[in-house]
């Protein structure tokens, strides 16, 4: 059962309800890439299709089996979670590819290294799941994105084993990481990883700046990306979604005393919350701070310290357990991402918003919908919407209502020009707009890579494409 969901929405509803839908008929726990190789020519000859498994957290439907007439065996990476090696001098270290971030994070720091890499399921999620879904971690505008902090290492698939070697840059062609990336357990299973690390940083704070509105912070954020201030990470909130937050922390009477200081200082009901990070020497960090809090200054922010960065960073991972909470109260909570240039942004957030807001308004239903900013790139922005919509009387019902929310929100956000997912992927649930992005030539180009690497169309039948195979094909 725990095999045959992740955690998207609809996956949370069924694990809640009971209605799971399509088992996977075995699961394989393999320690070795021998054992992997031998799980692909027994599925061959088995006739069955493969779902590569790191931690379950995908929130698109990329671990979900279907119902294809053929046996479907799940391949959990769990037990390849070893540091294989380090070269301390070129600062590359060699995972299993089913290490989850607590296991990447334990074994680097005991040798005094970091990877960097945070997304919220940081507690769950797996290297190789990463690499295949192309994450993107809460420091990302330090560490890089996941593209960035993979270097190499080994995929096996049907048609054969691929090793990619590290190089620190390469011009010898198209590179085969970039086909690796992204590949949802399409093209084959990643059994190791190759990734660059980081010496653990001498010092890092999150400090928390108020602005009066969202323009003047929009304004403050796009400068502080564009300056290539050297910050660890920027996260901005709408004034919904940070009035969201003060409400979420409780602490009610502190929280008022603390809204009229802002108020003194003209920050008032339209306030946005940006969090920022300094992380590295001290002196790299005084210098970032200095030049960061001059840019919030010139646009009108307020600094209010570290105290609530500091509270962030002990229950970062924390958040999503909210939505058991809201569960209990006859709530629903989902959310979705994009990425699309500064000049689109504003545009954008206000799309998503108002297409979500109005989607269940004939039902006389009001969703509480709010956004944050959080990967901040030169060119852009990545855009983060959460909402949150009260639950039907029925699985089904509420199933439809999060169906209606996700597809005009998805719908909004192609017709805008903004990718269709900055750091989740595609699974199944985002798989209908890909070909907007990619246009049918880019999406025969993956069919017929997917093809070279898997004749039979064993691996992960439905997922990335909903083309190859076809639904219902068997495996030829
Ligand atoms: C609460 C919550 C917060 C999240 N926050 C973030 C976030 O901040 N940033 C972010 O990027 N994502 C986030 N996600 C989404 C999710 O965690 C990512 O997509 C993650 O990369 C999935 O990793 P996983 O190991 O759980 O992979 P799984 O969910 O197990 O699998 C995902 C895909 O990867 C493939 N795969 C897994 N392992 C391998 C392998 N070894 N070889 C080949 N293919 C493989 C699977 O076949 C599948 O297609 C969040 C999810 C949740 C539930």
């Amino acid at each position: 059962m725990r095999h045959a969901r992740g955690q998207s929405l609809p996956d949370w509803l069924a694990l809640r309800t009971g209605n799971l839908g399509v088992f996977p008929d075995g699961v394989a726990y393999p320690t070795s890439t021998g054992d992997v190789r031998d799980l692909l020519t027994y599925a061959k000859e088995a006739e069955a299709f493969i779902i590569p498994y790191g931690g379950g957290t995908s929130v698109v439907g990329h671990i979900t089996p279907e119902e294809r007439g053929n046996p479907v065996l799940t391949i959990d990476m769990g037990r390849m979670n070893r540091l294989l090696s380090l070269d301390k001098e070129s600062q590359i270290a060699t995972f299993g590819a089913g290490a989850a971030g607590p296991d990447i994070e334990a074994q680097l720091r005991a040798q005094g290294y970091t990877l960097g890499h945070f997304p919220q399921s940081f507690e769950f999620s797996t290297l190789g799941g990463w690499v295949a879904t192309r994450s993107s971690g809460q420091q990302s505008l330090r560490y890089g994105r996941i593209e960035h902090l993979f270097a190499g290492g080994q995929l096996e698939a049907p048609a054969g084993t691929l090793e990619i070697p590290p190089f620190p840059a390469s011009a010898a062609g198209p590179d085969m990481r970039e086909m690796v990336l992204g590949s949802e357990g399409r093209l084959g299973i990643l059994t190791d990883v190759k990734l660059r690390v980081t010496p653990l940083p001498e010092w890092e704070r999150f400090h928390v700046v108020f602005f009066p509105d969202w323009q003047t912070a929009v304004a403050a954020v796009r400068s502080a990306a564009q300056a290539r201030i050297p910050l660890s990470m920027l996260r901005l909130g709408s004034s919904v979604e940070t009035e969201t937050q003060l409400t979420f922390a409780g602490h009610e009477r502190l929280i008022a005393l603390f809204e009229r200081l802002l108020s003194w200082r003209g920050i008032r009901v339209e306030k946005c919350m940006l969090m920022f990070g300094v992380t590295g020497t001290r002196v790299q960090c005084r210098t970032a701070l200095k030049q960061a809090l001059q840019i919030c200054k010139r646009n009108k922010g307020v600094h209010t310290g570290t105290y609530m960065g500091r509270k962030w960073a002990q229950s970062r991972f924390l958040a999503p357990y909210l939505r058991n909470s809201l569960w209990e109260k006859g709530y629903a909570v989902d959310t979705l991402e994009t990425a699309t240039n500064w000049q689109s942004v504003d545009q954008m957030v206000n799309a998503i918003e108002s297409a979500l807001s109005g989607v269940l308004e004939s039902e006389g239903e009001r969703i509480h919908v709010f956004t944050h900013l959080s990967h901040l790139y030169p060119q852009g922005s990545s855009i983060y919407t959460s909402y949150i919509f009260r639950v039907g009387k029925t699985y089904e019902e509420t199933l439809a209502r999060w169906q209606r929310l996700k597809m005009a929100a998805s719908k909004v956000i192609v017709a805008n020009g903004g990718t269709i997912s900055h750091q989740h992927g595609i699974g199944v649930d985002h798989a209908p707009y890909l070909v907007t992005e990619k246009g049918p030539l880019g999406i025969a180009t993956i069919e017929t890579l997917c093809r070279q690497f898997d004749p039979n169309g064993m691996m992960n039948p439905g997922k990335l494409l909903r083309s190859f195979p076809l639904p219902g094909n068997k495996i030829q």
